[in-house]
C-alpha cells in the first residue's frame, strides 16, 4: 500500500484502503427505500435534476440509482431527469428536461451553476420553469469570490486599456460578475473542458486579439505552459491540435496572453508540491491525471504523463474519459488464455492517481464497474487519492461529515489537502429531499430563499441578467458551431 488512500473497483466489488477511502466508498451502495422515495417525488412532480461531478458519494450513490431505477438487483421505476455532468453540460441539461416536460429544475452545485441554468432557461425561452438550489443560504466558491475583488476589477480596467481586448472568463464566477465584466470588456465564457479551444479559437478569427484570463490564476499559468508546449512542437502537430494555428501564430499568442494573478480554487490549491513529490516518489507506474485549476507542480507531472500517453490534463470530463477509455483498452487486450487471466491475483490492475475534487470517484466507479462487468473481466482499477490517509477529521457537520486531514479553515485540512470541496458539500441528500417536498406544496415566499440570486440592477442600460447571459451564450455558441458569434467579434474589434 501506499502512502495516499485509494479505491480498488473489480466487476463486482470495490475495496477501500486507508480511512479517506472507506468514507468515500461507504455511499456508493445506498439505501433502496431512499432511493425510491426520491425517485417516486421526482417523478411524481416533473422535476429535473442536474448535478455536478463534485457531490458527495451520497449523493451521487443515491442520484444514480434513482435515474436507473436499480440498487443492487432490485429494479424499480427510475426517473431519466437526473443527470450528472460537469458544469458546462448541466445547464443545456436542464434546458433539455424542460422541453421534455420538466415543470422545476434542482440544480446541486454552487451558485453560479444554478444561475447559468436560470440563464440558459430564460435563453431558450423557459422563463416559467423555476430552477430551485438546496440551501436557503448561499453556496459560494473561492474563485467566484476572487472575481468580485478590487484587484480583479484593476486587471479589468488593465484589459479595457489594451487593443482588442478579449475576457475569458472561467464560468466559476457569478452571473453579476460577468455582467460588470462584459460591460469593460467583450466577454466569453469558458469551462475547463473548452478553454483551451476557446483561446487557439479567438486567436485564430481575431487578428491581434489580446485575451485576458481569469480568475483562476493556476489555469491561466497552466494554459500558458500549455501554449508554450504546444509552440515546441511540430505544425503537423499543432495543427492537430487547431488546424489554423502553427508554431508562429502560437508564438504570436503567447505574447498577447495575459492572466490574472490572484485567483485560486481552495480544493485544487492543495494538489502542491508535497503531494505531488509523493505521487512521483511512491506512485512511477501510475497513470497521473491532474484538472486544469491543480498548481504548477501537479501540472506539470500530469503533462509528462500525458505526453508520454499515462495521462491527462484536462476538465472532469476529460479525466473520466480518460480512465474509461484505458480501461476497456485493457479489458480488450486481456487474453482470457492466458493462465493469469482467470486468477484476480495476477489479472492486471490499472493505477490512476485522481487529480481532482473526490467526488469524481462516484462517476469513475460507476463507470468502469459497468465496464469490467459487461465483460466479465478480471481487470482491476485502483484508484488514489493523494491526500494524507491517516488524517481524516470528523467536522460534526450533517453536510460535511468528516474531512481529510486535520482541519484548517474553511473545511481543508492541514495534512495532504482538502480534496472535497466544502461548499459543493453543502449539497446534501436530506437537503435535497427537503426542497424536493416543498416544491409545489410550500408557498413562493417559502420557496424564495432557494431560488438563484436575482439581478435587478442595470448595467450598461441592460439587466445584470441579460448581460452577464451573454458571455455564456457566447460559449453556447462556440460550443456549437466551433467559432466564436459574429456578435462577440465585432465587440472586439470595435472596442
Ligand atoms: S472546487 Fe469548490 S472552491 Fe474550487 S472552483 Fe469548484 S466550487 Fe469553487
Amino acid at each position: 500500500m501506499g502512502s495516499f488512500p485509494s479505491l480498488r473497483i473489480t466487476a463486482d466489488a470495490f475495496l477501500p484502503e486507508g480511512t479517506f477511502a472507506e468514507a468515500q466508498a461507504r455511499y456508493l451502495r445506498p439505501d433502496p427505500a431512499l432511493v425510491k422515495q426520491l425517485a417516486h417525488a421526482l417523478r411524481e412532480k416533473k422535476i429535473g435534476v442536474v448535478a455536478h461531478f463534485y457531490m458527495d458519494p451520497e449523493l451521487q450513490g443515491v442520484l444514480s440509482a434513482a435515474h436507473a431505477g436499480q440498487v443492487g438487483d432490485e429494479r424499480f421505476e427510475g426517473w431519466p431527469h437526473v443527470h450528472v455532468s460537469d458544469s458546462l453540460v448541466m445547464a443545456d441539461r436542464a434546458v433539455a428536461m424542460a422541453e421534455a416536460g420538466c415543470e422545476a429544475i434542482v440544480v446541486l452545485g454552487v451558485d453560479f451553476m444554478s444561475e447559468n441554468a436560470r440563464a440558459m432557461l430564460d435563453a431558450g425561452g423557459f422563463p416559467h420553469v423555476p430552477v430551485y438550489r438546496v440551501a436557503a443560504e448561499p453556496i459560494g466558491c473561492s474563485l467566484a469570490e476572487s472575481a468580485e475583488s478590487a484587484a480583479y476589477d484593476a486587471y479589468l480596467d488593465e484589459a479595457a486599456r489594451a487593443p482588442r481586448p478579449l475576457h475569458v472568463v472561467y464560468i466559476n464566477t457569478s452571473l453579476v460578475t460577468k455582467a460588470k465584466a462584459h460591460a469593460k470588456v467583450p466577454t466569453l465564457t469558458c469551462t475547463s473542458s473548452n478553454v483551451v479551444q476557446s483561446v487557439l479559437q479567438a486567436a485564430a478569427q481575431i487578428e491581434g486579439v489580446n485575451v485576458f484570463f481569469g480568475p483562476d490564476t493556476y489555469m491561466g499559468e497552466n494554459l500558458r505552459h500549455l501554449f508554450e508546449a504546444l509552440a515546441g512542437m511540430d505544425d503537423d502537430a499543432i495543427r492537430a491540435v487547431h488546424p489554423a494555428h502553427d508554431a508562429k501564430t502560437i508564438a504570436s499568442l503567447l505574447e498577447r496572453f495575459h492572466y490574472f494573478e490572484q485567483g485560486n480554487c481552495i480544493v485544487h490549491h492543495m494538489f502542491g508540491a508535497e503531494v505531488t513529490e509523493t505521487t512521483r516518489r511512491e506512485y512511477p507506474d501510475a497513470f497521473v491525471t491532474a484538472h486544469l485549476e491543480v498548481p504548477g507542480e501537479m501540472f506539470h507531472l500530469g503533462l509528462e504523463h500525458q505526453l508520454a500517453g499515462k495521462g491527462v490534463v484536462g476538465s472532469t470530463a476529460d479525466i473520466l474519459r480518460f480512465i474509461t477509455t484505458k480501461v476497456r483498452e485493457t479489458v480488450a487486450a486481456a487474453d482470457p488464455s492466458d493462465a493469469a487471466y482467470d486468477d484476480a491475483a495476477r489479472a492486471p490492475t490499472l493505477r490512476f492517481v485522481l487529480g481532482t475534487e473526490a467526488g469524481m470517484i462516484t462517476p469513475i466507479v460507476r463507470e468502469v464497474q459497468a465496464l469490467l462487468a459487461e465483460k466479465q473481466s478480471r481487470v482491476a482499477c485502483e484508484i488514489i487519492f493523494p491526500v494524507a490517509s491517516e488524517a481524516v477529521a470528523p467536522t460534526g457537520d450533517v453536510a460535511l461529515p468528516i474531512v481529510p486531514g486535520v482541519r484548517a479553515g474553511e473545511g481543508c485540512t492541514t495534512a495532504g489537502g482538502c480534496a472535497t470541496c466544502p461548499y459543493m458539500k453543502m449539497n446534501s441528500l436530506d437537503a435535497l429531499l427537503d426542497v424536493v417536498a416543498q416544491v409545489g406544496e410550500a408557498t413562493a415566499e417559502a420557496l424564495a430563499p432557494f431560488e438563484p440570486k436575482k439581478y435587478v440592477e442595470r448595467i450598461g442600460g441592460r439587466t445584470a441578467a441579460d448581460l452577464g447571459g451573454e458571455p455564456i451564450l457566447f460559449m453556447r455558441h462556440f460550443s456549437q458551431r466551433s467559432a466564436l458569434p459574429d456578435a462577440l467579434v465585432a465587440q472586439i474589434e470595435h472596442h
